[in-house]
């Protein structure tokens, strides 16, 4: 891999097999791709093969043959971990750049693929290298993607997402969650923590509580800068989010966000601090005197920060303050 830096762009050389000629006739066919990694779209291109390889392989699909596929009532059944969870056959890889991970994912027969990269020179790339590929890649902008013209019913998520967006695609999904059962992402390994992470740790924060509120989260491993081209400056780490049974969080779920924001926006602050104006607001409604106020303060949850609270806690917090 060598490379030189052109104004905010790296242009590199990745080499690069396809498995279906390398298996054929078992030799490896290379290609020699010209791509310039443009750092505004977070490109860092994954070049480790059998790492791309693990990624797709820790998607669950429904087994091929099994009723199908896409909506609610006719997701294949899928028993890899024991438990019988259902998983759609419709898939979305957000960002897959140069395909390392789509050629693996079009490989799959359970899997109805479509792609969504806002490169076009990938866009172009894919076209020409991956014939499978045509109809699945739609040019354009995760963030702006019309999802339920694109889907009729559920879909899993994966790729390696572009870590300059993370946050925003997971907000995305959060919005799609009863669509959504199962994401399989890289992402930063800073960002993969704190999403797993339980209360108490320094890096629990406002897309920990949000996504555990919703997902099961497994990190599932972690993947060191050399496999990519160019080299991101920090560790990647892969994670796999699955839909879990709650159906509502059984308190007001615009208060629910908004304490959580609140809260994490002065994350060195007790609740008591951060969630005073809430606090006011609910002893105005009230009508509560100084008095009852300061018992109402004094309960012992105001005391913690806000990475002492779980799921569970933020929701009888919101519930308190309703
Ligand atoms: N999947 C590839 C590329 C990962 S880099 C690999 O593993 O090698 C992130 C990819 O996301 C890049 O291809 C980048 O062009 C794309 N991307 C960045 N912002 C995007 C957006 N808003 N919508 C869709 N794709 C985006």
């Amino acid at each position: 891999m060598s490379g030189h830096k052109v104004k905010g762009s790296t242009t590199i050389f990745i080499i690069f097999a396809t498995p279906a000629e390398s298996e054929e006739d078992g030799r490896i066919s290379r290609i020699n791709m010209e791509v310039r990694a443009k750092k505004a779209l977070g490109q860092h291109f994954l070049t480790d093969r059998s790492i791309a390889e693990s990624i797709v392989a820790a998607l669950r699909l429904p087994e091929k043959g099994s009723d199908v596929i896409d909506g609610n009532d006719t997701a294949g059944e899928c028993t890899t971990d024991g438990k019988t969870s259902r998983f759609p056959s419709q898939v979305l890889e957000i960002g897959p750049g140069t395909g390392v991970l789509s050629q693996y994912l079009l490989q799959r027969p359970e899997a109805d693929l479509k792609m969504i990269e806002i490169d076009t020179e990938s866009v172009d790339y894919l076209h020409r290298h991956f014939p499978a590929a045509a109809g699945r890649v739609i040019p354009g902008d995760f963030l702006k993607l019309d999802l339920d013209r694109l889907f009729p019913g559920d879909f899993n998520v994966i790729g390696n997402f572009p870590y300059n967006i993370s946050s925003q695609i997971f907000f995305r999904i959060l919005d799609f969650r009863e669509r959504i059962p199962q994401v399989v992402c890289m992402i930063q390994k800073e960002v993969a923590e704190r999403i797993a992470e339980k209360p108490g740790s320094k890096t629990y924060g406002i897309l920990s509580v949000f996504l555990q509120a919703w997902f099961d989260i497994e990190y599932l491993f972690t993947v060191g800068s050399g496999a990519f081209a160019p080299p991101p400056k920090v560790q990647s780490a892969v994670i796999r989010l699955t839909r879990n049974s709650r159906t509502n969080l059984g308190c007001d779920e615009a208060l629910f966000r908004s304490i959580v924001k609140t809260s994490f926006g002065q994350r060195r602050k007790t609740l008591r601090n951060s969630l005073k104006p809430v606090i006011a607001a609910k002893a105005s409604r009230e009508g509560w005197d100084a008095g009852r106020l300061g018992e109402f303060t004094s309960e012992p949850v105001f005391d913690l920060r806000p990475e002492r609270l779980g799921v569970e806690d933020f929701i009888a917090l919101t519930e308190k303050l309703s």
